[in-house]
């Protein structure tokens, strides 16, 4: 399990300095998850502004 971030994000950069994990990094539109580093800690997911991530279905 791993949390993604959807297509509603807006490349703020709210998430990345909240990982604990490092395991957020700017793609191509939007930022990412690594999957393998997440830690599936949810803290991420309440520092969006814009509800764009959610746990892996
Ligand atoms: Fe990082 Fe936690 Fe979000 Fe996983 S759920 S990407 S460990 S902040």
């Amino acid at each position: 399990m791993a949390y993604v971030i959807s297509d509603d994000c807006v490349s703020c950069g709210s998430c990345v300095d909240e990982c604990p994990a490092n395991a957020i990094s700017e793609g191509d539109g939007k930022y990412v998850i690594n999957a393998d580093e997440c830690l599936d800690c949810g803290t991420c997911a309440d520092a969006c502004p814009n509800d764009a991530i959610a746990p892996e279905e």
